[in-house]
């Protein structure tokens, strides 16, 4: 058996950690099937269908997409790689954890960035990023780089105040958005929100394992790049964009996972792109009404302390010293079968956090705060009464 799933627990185990995610069961049997030679014309049927739920979900039906066998991380690695060049610079926000992560993978490939710094429990300072465009008199800047969900503090920035920042300083960068952590869990429009490039990986609001990746890059960027950018090969965008199969992939397309992913934008489109969104934001909301009771007792309470920066995808709760929350989440996991995140980077030891992203209902979550409770009172968590109740009662008044 499995190392991931010995010893036998009967039952669901509950995944809320903010990538990976649960992953419904008609994704995993799509992802079971029978490979195929590279000509077989189901191949590139598949791949266009993939292209092209892609671009609706994106809402950017102009944009191209590429696809990559590999997680965040690598395309992060696929956008400096086609955006990087000796002569410019690029511009990554700070949001958190995964700012700080982008700026050191980008910084060591060699490329030059400048960065802004982050508030804990804030959004991204919209006012640091126009200071830094109006003081590069020279345009060296190519690109703004943006978290829009930054999963280690749970909080989601304002994307449509840093466009009109940009615009305000009549700076020409490219404007690239990070979405891993937020697609079909936060509202974004590509076009609409006059975004470059995005990126984003399969394992957290797509619903799949993780090992898929994906840009889309405007035609804007596409010139920028195919002008400025070097040396790249195996990301590059150029590289990709022909309708052979394994020169578009360079080499062998992921047929598993692109396979998992026709049928994972065809659930999102099934239930409608609103109402994914209400979902998340209803069992978001009943995560904080819960916390924010918790929270009365003194010991912990919201990262996040903007309201406006809630994220819908992940919500991190800060406790004092009296918590360990690595041993609260061993409990929660081992023995009441909840699988919560921990804190990453400066909030590491500062914050456990729950996932409410992807394949998830009501009872999931109160299930999961359940677990959660239980393995607070098993630790000695000193926490305030009636969490489950609050949330019971948020669900009720917001459901449709
Ligand atoms: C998870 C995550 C990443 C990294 O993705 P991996 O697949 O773990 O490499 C990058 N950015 C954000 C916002 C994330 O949440």
């Amino acid at each position: 058996m499995s190392s991931l799933i010995t010893p036998r627990i009967p039952g669901i185990r509950f995944v809320h950690s903010p990538g990976p995610t649960h992953v419904p069961d008609e994704v995993m049997h799509a992802m079971q099937r029978p490979m195929t030679d590279l000509a077989d014309p189901r191949v590139g049927a598949l791949i266009d269908a993939c292209e092209k739920g892609m671009k609706k979900l994106l809402k950017s039906p102009h944009s191209d997409v590429f696809f990559y066998a590999a997680n965040g991380h690598g395309v992060w690695e696929a956008v400096s790689a086609n955006l990087g060049s000796e002569k410019h610079t690029l511009l990554i926000t700070g949001s958190g954890h995964f700012s700080d992560q982008w700026a050191l993978q980008t910084e060591s490939l060699g490329l030059s960035i400048v960065r802004t710094p982050h508030k804990e429990g804030f959004r991204i300072d919209v006012s640091a990023i126009e200071v830094a465009l109006r003081e590069d008199t020279q345009h060296q800047i190519a690109a703004v780089m943006v978290v829009q969900t930054d999963t280690a503090s749970g909080i989601t920035s304002d994307l449509d105040a840093i466009r009109q920042a940009i615009n305000r300083c009549g700076h020409p960068a490219l404007y690239v958005v990070d979405i891993v952590a937020s697609l079909a869990a936060a509202p974004f429009d590509m076009d609409a929100m006059g975004i470059d490039v995005c990126l984003g990986s399969s394992q957290k609001g797509l619903m799949m394992p993780p090992g898929l990746g994906f840009v889309a890059v405007n035609a804007k960027a596409f010139a920028w790049s195919k002008t400025h950018a070097k040396p790249r090969f195996y990301w590059s965008w150029l590289e990709r964009k022909t309708d052979n199969q394994s020169a578009k992939f360079c080499g062998t397309p992921p047929l598993a996972h692109m396979a998992g992913l026709e049928v994972s934008l065809g659930l999102l489109q099934a239930e409608g792109l609103d109402a994914v969104l209400a979902r998340h934001s209803r069992l978001g909301g009943a995560v904080r009404a819960a916390v924010n009771c918790w929270a009365t007792a003194g010991a912990m309470r919201l990262h996040c302390l903007d309201p406006e920066g809630f994220s819908t995808s992940v919500t991190a709760v800060e406790v004092n010293q009296s918590i360990d929350p690595e041993a609260l989440r061993v409990v929660a996991r081992e023995k009441f079968q909840v699988a919560m995140a921990g804190g990453l980077g400066p909030l590491a030891g500062r914050v456990f956090r729950i996932g409410h992203l992807g394949d998830m209902n009501e009872p999931m979550i109160l299930g999961a705060l359940a677990g959660i409770e239980a393995a607070m009172t098993v630790q000695k968590v000193s926490y305030g009464p009636n969490g489950l109740a609050a949330a019971i009662a948020y669900l009720a008044k917001h459901t449709p």
